[in-house]
This record gives structure tokens, sequence and C-alpha cells, in this order.
């Protein structure tokens, strides 16, 4: 479909699938050229936590820009990188007893990812890591390399010779432990598993299909990493900043990863990656790890407002308390379409709805957008509707888009 008449410069882009113009958003609105509104379920792949155009952020920024201040400085020190860093020690770090520095990386989730197996490789001097089947962990050749789904990766020559995939938690089914299976591989010498610096993972898979992991696998996936001397990475670039109800994903299980990867809605909305690290492991020659992009302050005034939300528990409670509107909604969903074959899983505010087939999948996303709803796919043949609202979203609309989900299986089924 042509879109952009006359324009040769959009190569490939999401209009495949949603074919309009998008001119305005507001929290989790969208609405098109022609004025049409649209309900996002998408909210930027868990970039917009806070929703579009947050007034509290839109203000901080229309004032950050009105007084001159420094809207690209590299890495010199400004106001705006000084007020991100307090307001992330205070806010996030202090009263979780965590301790980390804070690295900031280009600006994208993958140029995090990269940094941290950059680190974790040198700093154990070996150059294995552990990645999962179905993660995913960016697409540039590092952060690729960590990437399951043959999809992304078959065609680009990948080196995957320092990386070696385990199955995620539940990938035999609930009766085969893959921590066994993984413990078992680093003990018996003719496994051909080399002790790899780091074992990376996202506690909830949100590309791979809404995989998630038990807070008992990331118990013992921790144990294990402190068996055998292991650096555990936890990707919270998608399901972190509150995606699950807490802030970061891996709090409910009680573990305290070496290496944390953060991007998406870290920023307010705004391009910002980040890597927290264990103080010790802060090894970098000065210079070592540079990039023209990181840490862009407009990116720390929306941050630092963003992290507001997180001083005390109200996002929190919210979360959770919708996070029950949309799992009973779904399992009713589920429930009363049963030649649609629809299981349910998530947590907080990231959910499935596995369909047996892309097709189908792909069928309700686009009727879904005739009817004025932008939701996704995922997983690695695509065949899970996958809901990611902003945070802030309202339980009405949050409502009104599951009655759109619902409509369009019925008449998908007709
Ligand atoms: N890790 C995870 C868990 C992600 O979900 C993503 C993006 N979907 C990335 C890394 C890569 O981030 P980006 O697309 O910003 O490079």
């Amino acid at each position: 479909m042509r879109i952009f008449e006359n324009l040769e410069s959009e190569v490939r882009g999401y209009i495949r699938s949603f074919p309009t113009i998008f001119e305005k958003a507001k929290g989790a609105l969208l609405y098109d050229e022609q004025g049409e509104k649209y309900i996002d379920f998408f909210a930027g792949a868990g970039t917009l936590n806070y929703g579009h155009n947050n007034d509290k952020i839109s203000e901080a920024l229309i004032e950050y820009l009105k007084n001159d201040g420094v809207v690209h400085g590299l890495d010199l020190a400004t106001t705006a990188k000084k007020n991100f860093l307090q307001k992330f020690s205070d806010t996030i770090l202090a009263p979780r007893n965590l301790e980390y520095k804070i690295q900031f990386t280009g600006p994208t989730g993958t140029n995090a990812v990269e940094t941290a197996i950059k680190i974790a490789r040198m700093v154990k001097g070996r150059s294995n890591i552990v990645s999962f089947t179905n993660g995913y962990h960016g697409l540039t050749m590092g952060a690729l390399a960590l990437t399951g789904n043959a999809f992304y990766r078959d065609e680009a020559y990948i080196s995957r010779s320092n990386v070696s995939f385990m199955p995620y938690d539940g990938y035999f089914g609930d009766d085969v432990n893959t921590i066994d299976y993984l413990r078992k591989f680093l003990d018996d010498p003719s496994s051909g598993l080399d002790l790899p610096a780091a074992i990376i993972l996202e506690t909830v898979q949100a590309e791979g299909g809404v995989n998630v992991a038990s807070s008992q696998w990331l118990r013992d996936l921790e144990q294990l990493c402190r068996d055998y001397d292991i650096l555990l990475i936890v990707d919270d670039i998608q399901v972190g900043n509150g995606r699950t109800g807490e802030f970061f994903s891996f709090e409910e299980a009680g573990i305290n990863p070496d290496i944390i990867t953060m991007s998406k809605a870290i920023g307010g909305g705004l391009p910002l990656a980040l890597v927290l690290l264990k103080p010790e492991l802060d090894q970098w020659k000065p210079g070592e790890h540079t990039g023209t992009f990181r840490g862009n302050n407009l990116a720390f005034v929306a941050s630092a407002v963003a992290l507001e939300y997180w001083d005390n528990d109200d996002l929190s409670q919210a979360v959770k308390s919708k996070s029950e509107v949309l799992r009973n909604r779904l399992e009713e969903i589920a429930e009363k379409y049963p030649d649609a074959n629809a299981s349910v899983r998530g947590r907080g505010l990231v959910y499935g709805l596995e369909l047996p087939e892309k097709n189908f999948a792909s069928e309700v996303s686009t009727k879904c957008f005739e009817k004025g709803l932008i939701i996704e796919l995922a997983g690695a043949l695509d065949q899970i509707v996958k809901f990611l609202p902003p945070l802030t979203i309202k339980e009405d609309v949050l409502k009104e888009g599951l009655d759109i989900i619902d409509e369009s299986i019925g008449e998908i089924l007709q």
C-alpha cells in the first residue's frame, strides 16, 4: 500500500500493518490525519509506559528548552544529567537497597545489550554467553547473536561461535526443570558447553511471545550463576520500568542481577539506554566504551519527571489492578470462543493471547485496526496477540480496547 504518495524514502515500516498516517497522540490514544481515534495497545513497543505526551513530561521539556538547557553535551556533566542521576538513585536504587553504577550507552536497547556483554566478557576473561530460546536482545551484530528467532539472523551471517542457547523456563513444558538441564551441561565436560562469562535473559520474553519465567526458576538461575561464577544479566529493556507492576521485573523474584540493561520507557518517551553494573564490574579504562549520542539531555529531563511516578506506590498498584482486569477479560474471551483455541499468559501489563496460527493472529490485528485499536503480534511464529498498553491507560480505555478484541475475534470466527 502506498501511503506516502510520491515519497520514496520509507523503505519498510508498520505501514503494512497499520495503513494510515498518525498525526497526534495523547495518553493511550493516537489520532490519524483524518481524525480517526485509535487505542494504543502497542505503546511504542513498551516505550510509552507513561502515555503519549504525558502532561508532566511535556511541560518539563518545554520549560527546559525555554530556559536554554543543554540539549546535547556528549559526556559533559550537565544539570539535567545530575538531576537524573540523583532522581534515579533516590527513587529507584536507594529504597530497594540496590548498589549499581550507571553507564549510559547509545540511545537504543541494543546498544545497552552490546555494552553489557562487552563488559561481562572483559571482566570474566571468557567469551561464551548463554542466552535462551525465544530471547530477544536487539538486532545489531552482538545483540543479534543473543536473539533466538532465526527469522532475524539467518541471512546476516553473524558469528554465534561464542553464544550458547539453552531452554527457557517452560520450553519443554511444566515437567522439565531447564535449570537442571543447564547445570548438567555445565558439569559434564563432554556437553560442549564452554563456561560462560554471563547468562542473559528477560524475565518475561516479550518479543518471544510473552513467555513468563517463574520466580523460582529465576532464583534457581541466580543460584546457578553464583555456584559457577557466572555473571547474571537481566535485560529489562521491555519489561522493566514498571511493566510488571514493580519498577524492575525481577523484584518479585528477589534476585540481584550483576548487570541490568534498560532502555525504552526509561527515557520517558525519548531515546535513552543505560546499563546498571555492580560497582566492582566497572573496569573500563577511560574512553574505552564511548558513543556520540550517549545520554540525551532531553531524555534525562523527561526521565527524571517520569521517575516521579515511583515516588509512591500508586502506579504500581494501578498496574496490578489493571492487570487483573486484563487477565480476567482475556480469559473470558478465550472461554467464550472455544473455536479460537486461545490461551492467555503474562504479568502486569504485558500479556499474550496465543492463537493456533499466524494468519488468525494477523487477521485479529487487522480487524482491530479497522475498529480503532493498534495491537501487535509476537512469538517465533507471530501467532501471539500482544497486549502492551501504556501503564497509565485509563481503565475504561483498557476495557474499550478489550471490547474491540472480543468483537474482532467473534467476527472472524463467524
Ligand atoms: N532487549 C529487549 C528485551 C527488547 O525488547 C528490545 C526491543 N524490542 C531490545 C533489547 C532492543 O532494543 P532496541 O530495539 O531499542 O535496540
